[in-house]
């Protein structure tokens, strides 16, 4: 694979761009198998796994849009009012008996089914009206206020593609078809450990030199928030053994496996040893900031699992999570198409220094000012300062061929809701 990836895109493996990596990594996944069909409501967060063809035409009828008169538009003068006799009423639910005639109109509310002969509808607040006649001024235009048949979806056609994430609006149109069943992917199973000597779980005392476990809680957060089946490994020592039992067990039961730490230039080498016994996995220097080292590749053959090396410090492994483990994992699970991350402009409210050659994303705060969207970093970027993430609601994303910003300068964000 490595050889594969290389000569593809013929990137320097030293300084390779973000959006690169992240394609290089799309490109490489192909969805996981496995279905199940599943009550309606239990399909809220799943991902559907084959279209729905809708069974109806919705809406099924002609129907009203307002309150007001079905008419024959054939019937109505253009220069002058026009009478028309009231010869019954039709109600959402409870159709009109009456069809309506040369000179005549149905009295019909929003919903109810357009009467037979009746073309056009006349909204009541335009009319004048006794309970046998009703006047329409000129100026009706034929087909006005009438909701088509099948104008929503239209009988045999999809109505939702494989691939789609069900959302409550996809809920309801399910539901307005009269579909109380879907087919969507299994669940992703996803397996994570932190890695290090140093890292400690809640719950246990640290030694001096020994600090507590983020990157297990932040992962466990954010591949929760996707609806994957999560599976907390734990710490692993730095010791080669381990890591190879852990990763070997992993991929037997996890369909991707992310890893935080171990993967600096530091310990790359004996991580890299580990990894290139266990599969094919490559190793990069990815040209960002935070988050330089990332190892990505496959562990075991065709039953085994993606691997996700992300870097051990805290902010770093968020956002190499955010920018390339998600959208990976997204597609694993079913979604198509994966849609990057909108980015946003908004004018930074203070100077940032930048040196042009990588992308750099730091954390900010988006707000609303003088009519306009602005932004402030959250202030310490250091790649360990875990408050900058829990203060940000979005990134400022800063191109690679980007220099210094000043004050009142346009830059791109990625909002954090809906990453999250
Ligand atoms: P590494 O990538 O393993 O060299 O780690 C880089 C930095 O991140 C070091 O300061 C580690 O102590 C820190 N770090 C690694 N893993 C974790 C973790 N799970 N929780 C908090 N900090 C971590
Ligand atoms: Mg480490």
């Amino acid at each position: 694979m490595a050889q594969q990836f290389g000569e593809r895109a013929g990137y320097a493996p030293n300084e390779l761009p973000v959006d690169l990596a992240r394609q290089l990594i799309l490109d490489a996944i192909t969805p996981i198998c496995g279905i199940e069909r599943i009550p309606l409501r239990d399909a809220l967060g799943r991902i559907l796994a084959q279209p729905v063809v809708s069974p109806i035409d919705v809406p099924a009828y002609d129907n009203s849009a307002m309150d007001g008169y079905a008419v024959r538009h054939a019937d109505l003068a253009t220069d002058r009012d026009t009478p028309l006799r009231i010869v019954g009423t039709a109600f959402a639910g409870r159709p009109a008996t009456a069809t309506v005639g040369p000179g005549e109109a149905v009295r019909i509310m929003t919903g109810a089914p357009v009467p037979a002969g009746a073309d056009t509808i006349v909204m009541q607040e335009a009319v004048r009206a006794t309970p046998d006649q009703v006047s329409v001024p000129p100026g009706q235009r034929a087909g006005q206020n009438l909701r088509r048949a099948g104008e929503d979806l239209r009988a045999g056609l999809p109505a939702l593609a494989a691939g789609r994430l069900i959302r409550p609006a996809e809920l309801g149109l399910v539901a307005s078809l009269g579909i109380g069943e879907l087919a969507v992917r299994r669940r992703l199973r996803v397996a994570f450990f932190s890695t290090g000597d140093e890292i400690v779980s809640i719950g246990q005392p640290t030694a001096p030199g020994q600090i507590y476990d983020s990157n297990r809680y932040t992962l466990f957060g954010m591949l929760q928030r996707l609806g994957f089946d999560v599976i907390d490994i734990g710490v692993v020592r730095d010791d080669p053994d381990t890591l190879e039992t852990t990763v070997r067990e992993a991929a037997g039961i996890a369909d991707a496996i992310l890893t935080s730490g171990g993967v600096s230039v530091g310990e790359a080498d004996f991580t890299r040893d580990v990894m290139a016994r266990l599969g094919d996995v490559l190793f990069w220097k990815l040209a960002m900031k935070p988050g330089r080292p990332f190892a990505f590749g496959r562990i075991g053959g065709h039953d085994g699992a993606w691997l996700f090396g992300l870097p051990g410090n805290p902010v770093a492994t968020m956002i190499a999570f955010y920018q390339f483990a998600r959208p990976a994992l997204l597609r694993l699970a079913g979604v198509d198409p994966v849609a990057p991350p909108p980015l946003l402009d908004a004018r930074s409210s203070g100077a940032i220094r930048k040196a042009p050659g990588r992308t750099e994303f730091l954390r900010g705060v988006l707000f609303e000012a003088d009519g306009h969207w602005q932004v402030r970093s959250t202030g310490a970027q250091g790649s360990g300062i875990l408050s900058s993430m829990a203060d940000a609601n979005c990134l400022i994303v800063l191109s690679p061929e980007r220099g210094n910003v000043q004050p009142g300068d346009s830059v791109p964000v990625q909002i954090l809701d809906g990453l999250i």
